[in-house]
C-alpha cells in the first residue's frame, strides 16, 4: 500500500465512513465457436466481418442453437465459485439498440440463471474476505466499434466489426461484500487465476477478453443502508481497478463532507486522465423489457451432467498453494508465487519430479527463471530450454556439475535457444572444479601472485579474501567450487 492509499483509507475511517463495492466480471469463453452458431469464437484472428453468418449477423428467419461446450464450461466455472447449479434455466432477451448488437436484443439470463449463491474467499491484510457470488450466467458479446478521431469528444464516424458478436460471455456478479480498493483488486486477481487454472478464460484484460464493472457507495461506519451507489466501467486492469475505485471514494467522501448529495450514475475510468466521469444519470437508465427468448427451448441440467462436468474440475489454487507448503516445505508466500499460474505450477513440480531438491528448484523458478520469463515475455513451458532443460539444468548444479554463476550463465544463454546442459558443459569444459588438489595447486599459486591481499588478510582485512576468491575464479575460468576456494583460502592463510 502506498502512503497515498494508506491516506485515502485512513481519512474515510477517520471520517466515519466505509465503502461498499460490489464487482460484475464479463469473462469470455474458449470455446471453438460462437454461443448460438458454428460461426469461430476467435473474433481477433480474422479480417472484420468475416466470422460471421445469418445467426450472429441478426438476419430475420434464422435460429440459434446452443453450444454445449460453454453451458459445461459456465457450470464448472459455478461449481469452482461454490454455486447451486439450479435444474432449470433459460435464456431471455434484454432488449436496446446499439450499433455493435445487430439484433436489436442480447441473449441473456434473467430471472432463472445457470446458477447462484456461491463465494470466493481471500485474505487482504488482516481482513478474512469471503465474498458472495450472487450469480454466475451465460449471454452472448456484443461486436465491436472502432470510432475515428478522439472517442472522448467527437468521432468523426465509427467502423462495426460483428466478427465477436455471440461469442459466449459469461456474467459473474459479485455481492457487495468488499471494503477497499485492496480487496476489489484481489478479488480480480483471484477470480481470474480460478478462470485460468479451470482453463475457461484466457484472463487477458488488456484485449478484453475479461471486463470489470464496479458498484461502488459509501456509508456511515456501523450502518446497514447502503449509500447512493456509483457504477464504473472501463477498467482494463488491475491497476484501472484500483485506481478508478481510490479515486471514486475519494471523490464521493469529498462530495458527502462538504455537504452534498451524491446522485445514482454511471461513470467511465479514464486512465489518461485520472479520473472518473459521468456517463448517463439513473433517469438515463434503460429499461431493457427482458422476456424469455421464445427461440431457445429451457435448458433442464439433471445431476450426472452437472457431476460429470465437476470431474473434470482440477485442483484450484488455493488448494495447491496449501499442498506446495505441506509436500514441498515451503512458505506460503514462496507457494503462492509458485501457484500463480496453472503452468508455472505444473512447470515447478516436473521439475521437482524430476529429481531436483524443491528448494532449489523454487528458488530458480521465483529468481531466474521469473527474471528471464519476464525480459522474454515467454513462460518457462514454452521456452527453448523448457521445464525438462531446467531439471537437467538444476540436477548438474545439485549433482556438483557446475557451479552456481555457470548455472546461471547457462540458463541465460539456453533459456530462448534450448540445449542440453550437460552435453553444453561438456563441449565447453564448463564443469566445476572440485578436485581440492587442482584448486590447491591455483590457490597456492594465487597466494604467491598476490602478496599483498594476502598480507592484508593476515593483517585483519577480512575483504581481501574476496580480491583472492575472484583470482582464483579467473584462473579457471568461472568454473571453481567457490565454497572449496574459500575454504581453501582461510586453511592456508590461517583465516
Ligand atoms: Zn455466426
Amino acid at each position: 500500500m502506498t502512503t497515498q492509499e494508506m491516506a485515502g483509507t485512513s481519512a474515510m475511517a477517520a471520517a466515519g465512513y466505509e465503502a461498499v463495492i460490489g464487482l460484475e466480471v464479463h469473462a469470455q469463453l474458449l470455446t471453438r465457436s460462437k454461443m448460438f452458431c458454428s460461426c469461430s469464437a476467435a473474433y481477433n484472428d480474422a479480417p472484420p466481418n468475416s466470422n460471421t453468418c445469418p445467426v450472429c449477423l441478426g438476419l430475420p428467419g434464422t435460429l440459434p442453437v446452443i453450444n454445449r461446450q460453454a453451458i459445461e464450461d459456465t457450470v464448472l466455472t459455478a461449481l469452482a465459485l461454490h454455486c447451486d447449479i439450479p435444474p432449470f434455466t433459460k435464456f431471455d432477451r434484454k432488449n436496446y439498440f446499439y450499433p455493435d448488437l445487430p439484433k436489436g436484443y442480447q441473449i441473456s439470463q434473467y430471472d432463472l440463471p445457470l446458477s447462484r449463491n456461491g463465494w470466493l474467499s481471500f485474505t487482504v491484510g488482516e481482513r478474512e474476505v469471503r465474498c458472495g457470488i450472487t450469480r454466475v450466467h451465460l449471454e452472448e458479446d456484443t461486436g465491436t466499434l472502432k470510432h475515428a478521431g478522439d472517442l472522448i469528444h467527437q468521432a468523426t464516424s465509427s467502423l462495426v466489426d460483428l466478427n465477436r458478436a455471440g461469442v459466449p460471455l459469461m456474467e459473474i456478479v459479485g455481492e457487495p461484500d468488499l471494503r477497499s480498493a485492496d480487496e476489489a483488486r484481489e478479488y480480480v486477481v483471484r477470480l481470474r487465476q480460478i478462470l485460468m487454472y479451470i482453463g475457461v478464460n484466457d484472463g487477458s484484460m488488456e484485449k478484453g477478453s475479461l471486463r470489470c464493472d464496479a458498484n461502488v457507495s459509501l456509508r456511515r461506519a456501523g450502518e446497514e443502508q447502503f449509500g447512493v451507489k456509483v457504477e464504473i466501467k472501463n477498467m482494463n486492469s488491475f491497476r484501472a481497478v484500483h485506481r478508478a475505485l481510490e479515486y471514486e471514494i475519494e471523490r464521493q467522501l469529498g462530495v458527502l463532507q462538504a455537504g452534498g448529495t451524491l446522485v445514482q450514475e454511471t461513470r467511465g475510468w479514464i486512465e489518461t486522465e485520472n479520473r472518473t466521469v459521468s456517463q448517463r444519470s439513473k433517469e438515463q437508465a434503460h429499461d431493457y423489457r427482458y422476456f424469455p427468448e421464445p427461440d431457445l427451448p429451457p435448458l433442464q441440467l439433471d445431476r450426472d451432467f452437472v457431476e460429470r462436468v465437476r470431474e473434470r474440475m482440477p485442483e484450484l489454487p488455493e488448494a495447491r498453494q496449501r499442498r506446495f507448503t505441506e509436500q514441498y516445505g515451503l512458505s506460503a508466500y514462496d507457494a503462492g508465487i509458485l501457484c500463480a499460474s496453472r503452468d508455472d505450477a505444473d512447470a515447478y513440480e516436473a521439475v521437482v519430479a524430476a529429481g531436483v531438491p524443491a528448494k532449489l528448484a523454487a528458488n530458480w523458478q521465483m529468481g531466474d527463471v521469473a527474471r528471464l520469463a519476464n525480459a522474454h515475455h515467454v513462460p518457462l513451458h514454452r521456452s527453448g530450454l523448457g521445464v525438462a532443460g531446467l531439471a537437467a539444468l538444476l540436477k548438474l548444479v545439485e549433482g556438483g556439475g557446475v557451479n552456481g554463476p555457470t548455472a546461471k550463465a547457462l540458463l541465460d544463454e539456453l533459456y530462448l535457444e534450448g540445449g542440453d546442459p550437460a552435453q553444453v558443459v561438456a563441449e565447453r569444459g564448463l564443469a566445476q572444479v572440485s578436485d581440492a588438489d587442482e584448486l590447491g595447486r591455483i590457490v597456492d599459486e594465487v597466494i604467491a601472485a598476490n602478496a599483498k591481499a594476502a598480507e592484508d588478510y593476515r593483517g585483519g582485512k577480512a575483504q581481501a579474501l574476496g580480491s583472492l576468491v575472484g583470482q582464483v575464479m579467473k584462473a579457471t575460468r568461472g568454473r571453481a567450487d567457490a565454497k572449496l576456494v574459500n575454504a581453501l583460502l582461510r586453511e592456508r592463510l590461517g583465516g
